[in-house]
């Protein structure tokens, strides 16, 4: 990538370290609680469930809808000045939980943007070492 990357970029930490190496593989993946069956976002070793420290990493399907999101059409950050508009999102995952993402789509307007529209994961590579999961309509 020859290209500087000049937005802020995300800081993996031990927990979610495998969370980060799946998505430079392009897959997403979440952390599953073997006691209380519960799937869950952010990847955490703690159940947020039942506090249960017995949890796996399990593969998401990629397959989610819109739960809610919004056109910034002025950008916070330098960085952002030629993204605009974008559409930063809430998805709810096809495994149920909700994470935060952007939404890819050449024309973000709230006539192509409806609540519950299905999405498709897709993934951003930014850095070497950092890739984005993003969300296009399905
Ligand atoms: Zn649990």
């Amino acid at each position: 990538m020859t290209q500087q990357y000049n937005k802020p970029i995300p800081v993996p930490q031990g927990e979610s370290d495998e969370y980060w190496n799946k998505a430079k593989e392009h897959e997403l993946w979440l952390r599953s609680c073997n006691d209380c069956g519960g799937t869950y976002f952010y990847p955490r070793d703690i159940s947020p469930g039942c506090f249960s420290r017995n949890t796996t990493w399990v593969q998401a399907s990629g397959n989610a809808t819109l739960y809610t999101y919004a056109i910034v059409h002025r950008a916070p950050h330098p960085g952002f000045v030629g993204d605009v508009p974008f559409v930063p999102a809430i998805v709810e995952l096809e495994e149920g939980p909700r994470m935060p993402t952007n939404i890819v789509i050449d024309d973000p307007t709230p006539e192509n943007l409806q609540i519950g529209m299905a999405l498709k994961v897709v993934f951003e590579d930014i850095t070497d070492t950092i890739t984005l999961p993003k969300f296009a309509p399905a």
